[in-house]
């Protein structure tokens, strides 16, 4: 019975005819715990992008992911930690006010992407993710330190 639980398949489930959705896997929110808080985890829901947006690597709305194919079944957790830290700050900012933050950041960086506050610190912790290799640190309190310059 062990041996069936451990070779499950993929938790990627079919919800509707087309769209594929799953919650995160053991091993995923195992690697992801000491960043984000355990409810965040437990909440977030993964989608695959729709095919026209295919050129996109992943996009978030409020706490659903949005993955390209090729990322939702490859070494995602860089962007997928990326893509949590949005989560964040959706949950502290709320839909609207990240929005208009996110298009008021992007106009007044001359409409480009790097340049939006939300998505600098987004790739600025991405970085010490990466460079930390696994040690953890608290992105809610991360992001609350920062809301002021989004
Ligand atoms: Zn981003």
């Amino acid at each position: 019975m062990r041996a069936e639980a451990e070779t499950a398949p993929c938790p990627l489930e079919r919800a509707s005819g087309r769209v594929k959705i799953r919650g995160l896997s053991e091993q995923e929110r195992l690697h992801l715990a000491a960043f984000f808080e355990p409810a965040l985890l437990e909440r977030v829901r993964l989608r695959r992008l729709p095919r026209p947006l295919a050129a996109v690597a992943g996009i978030t709305l409020r706490s659903t992911v949005f993955l390209s194919r090729r990322w939702l079944e490859g070494q995602h957790l860089p962007l997928l930690f990326h893509e949590l830290v949005h989560v964040v700050q959706y949950q502290r900012l709320g839909l609207w006010r990240f929005l208009w933050r996110y298009l008021r950041g992007w106009a007044a960086g001359g409409f480009r992407y790097r340049a939006i506050p939300l998505e600098r610190h987004a790739y600025e912790l991405q970085g010490r993710y990466l460079a930390g290799r696994g040690r953890g640190f608290r992105v809610a309190a991360e992001v609350e330190a920062r809301l002021p310059d989004y």
